[in-house]
């Protein structure tokens, strides 16, 4: 079997300890390719992930600034990624998009520096990870105005009607340990109608650990219990998702 965690932090502090082990455990519970998020603590360090991935033949890399930190992001901060972006471990801009739950940076700031990136990807011919909280309508609209050439939902939590929604885009869903959690129910909807060759997964660790793992840090060999559950949710084998998810990542980050 071989899985690629279409999202994860491993800048994360809470990996300093055993980063290594971390990406051991992974390769060796069939995580073989993992996509790391390279948004880290926001502007100015805009290489968290490029520095991993440079190290690291397994794993790729994306650039951009999270809504969070939208704030944080001058011209300097745009003149860097237009450089970083053609390094050639860089395999999408993300995540980026909105988040009127925390409202860490203005909305008006969100969304101006959201639509930059989706420009910036565009000019790239790159995909893009999209972030969405509380925000639905908006991301949307600016999306359908933007067309990118592709992208991926990340950690969809929606209902089916959302699904078909982001489908409509074009977008590919992304589905983390959410899926796994009791009350879940819309999401597994969400996940059953998404048609093969719009399926990925992902961990979005340290975050979101999957049930039996819920509440502890998350890392990317807990993808496992994700697939398992996916595959129970679509009638399906986890050999199976594997193979369609890993497929599906490979299309969607090879050159256009
Ligand atoms: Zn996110
Ligand atoms: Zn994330």
């Amino acid at each position: 079997m071989r899985l690629v965690d279409s999202h994860c932090h491993l800048d994360d502090h809470q990996f300093d300890a055993d980063r290594e082990d971390t990406i051991a455990r992974a390769r060796a519970a069939g995580i073989e390719t993992m996509l790391a998020i390279g948004t880290g603590d926001g502007p100015p360090d805009l290489e968290a992930a490029v520095r991993l991935a440079e190290g690291h033949e397994c794993i790729f890399a994306t650039i951009g600034v999270h809504p969070h930190d939208a704030a944080k992001a001058g011209e300097d901060t745009f003149a860097r990624l237009e450089r970083l972006i053609s390094h050639p471990k860089v395999k999408a801009v993300g995540e980026i998009g909105l988040d009127y739950h925390y409202d860490f940076s203005p909305r008006n700031v969100q969304r101006a520096v959201f639509e930059r990136q989706l420009a910036l990807a565009a000019s790239a011919g790159l995909p893009v990870v999209i972030h969405t909280r509380e925000a639905w309508a908006d991301t949307l609209s600016i999306l359908r105005a933007a067309a990118p050439r592709a992208g991926i939902m990340h950690c969809f939590t929606g209902d089916a009607e959302q699904a078909r929604e982001a489908l409509d885009l074009d977008f590919h869903l992304a589905f983390g340990g959410v899926l796994t959690f009791p009350r879940a129910e819309e999401v597994r909807e969400a996940a059953r109608l998404t048609p093969d060759d719009r399926l990925l997964v992902e961990t979005d660790c340290p975050y979101l650990a999957p049930v039996p793992h819920r509440g502890r840090r998350n890392e990317p060999a807990f993808m496992v219990e994700t697939v398992r559950r996916l595959a129970e949710i679509r009638g399906s084998t986890p050999e199976e998702i594997a193979e369609i998810t890993t497929r599906n990542f490979d299309r969607l980050t090879s050159p256009s």
